[in-house]
């Protein structure tokens, strides 16, 4: 049946894994790299997600990122290998060698080029407009939830905050964890999100790149940012922006969502924008 199916393409034993060293601190807990061992004997480097709190409020909030990262299935999007939902509770991941892309950013500045840059802004936006496609809204856009693979390979991770919505809907966010400095007015507002307000925060995570990871407005307290976006100032062009990218993010911020670029549309522009920087 159907249903079976899907779930049972996700059930990995335990057994398979042997886990090794702490990448990283998640929300729910420890990020461990590992080596699973495949039915067909293939040995594959995995992220392991581990989750503290056994409580069954907690570990079904935990476990809710694995059920929408099933379904996807995109080369710009970390790729779901199996969970384990007998406790300890594990989402094992493909693992993406070089970490998160701001700490990548930080390391590689003086190396990363122009074109390189472009190509990573690319990659994201695709994976986006992936999701655009499918009604899902991130919500939480911004280099740390952006995981480097190669050199040349980035992946859109994290999917804590990701939700279905409806066409012309929209979800209306509870959470007070909000990342203020990259979020679009009307989701500071009234706690709206929609594709279009990822649109905004895909704008600002393009600033972040530019600006080999910089935090969005850190002149900023959070409590003033709304009063400035309301009163028509945004964040200035990084120096190592290209004119043309910076005008694309300038449509990205403009205050009415309907006015903004789809993903899809950003996609095309993104390209002929690396095209012709290949071609330089
Ligand atoms: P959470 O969303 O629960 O806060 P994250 O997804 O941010 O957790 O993971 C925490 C850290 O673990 C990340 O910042 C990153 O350094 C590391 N990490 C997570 N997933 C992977 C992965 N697939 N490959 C490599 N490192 C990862």
């Amino acid at each position: 049946e159907g249903k079976a199916d899907s779930s049972d393409k996700h059930r990995i034993s335990r057994d398979d894994i042997s886990v090794g060293r702490i990448l990283g601190e998640g929300f729910f807990g420890e990020v461990q790299d590992g080596v699973y061992k495949s039915p067909s004997g293939e040995r594959i480097h995995v992220a392991v997600k581990t989750c503290k709190d056994s409580s069954p409020e907690v570990k079904e909030k935990f476990l809710s990122e694995a059920d929408l990262m099933r379904n996807l299935d995109h080369p710009h999007i970390v790729s779901l290998i199996g969970v384990i939902e007998v406790d300890p509770v594990w989402i094992v991941m493909e693992l993406l060698e070089h970490g998160e892309l701001g700490s990548y950013l930080e390391q590689e500045k003086y190396i990363l080029t122009e074109t390189t840059l472009i190509l990573y802004c690319l990659q994201i936006c695709k994976a986006l407009a992936y999701l655009e496609g499918l009604n899902m809204v991130h919500r939480d856009i911004a280099v740390r939830n952006v995981l480097v693979a190669s050199p040349e390979c980035v992946k859109l991770g994290d999917f804590g905050l990701s939700r279905y919505v409806d066409e012309q809907e929209y979800y209306k966010a509870s959470v007070s964890r909000l990342p203020i400095k990259w979020m679009a007015p009307e989701s500071i507002n009234f706690r709206r999100f929609t594709t279009a307000s990822d649109v905004w925060m895909f704008g600002v995570c393009v600033w972040e790149i530019f600006s080999m990871a910089q935090q969005p407005f850190f002149w900023l307290e959070n409590g003033q940012v709304i009063n400035q976006l309301e009163s028509g100032v945004r964040l200035p062009k990084p120096h190592r922006c290209p004119p043309p990218v910076y005008s694309l993010l300038s449509r990205c911020w403009s205050y009415q969502p309907n006015n903004r670029p789809k993903f899809s549309q950003l996609v095309c522009s993104l390209s002929d924008i690396h095209r012709k920087e290949l071609e330089q």
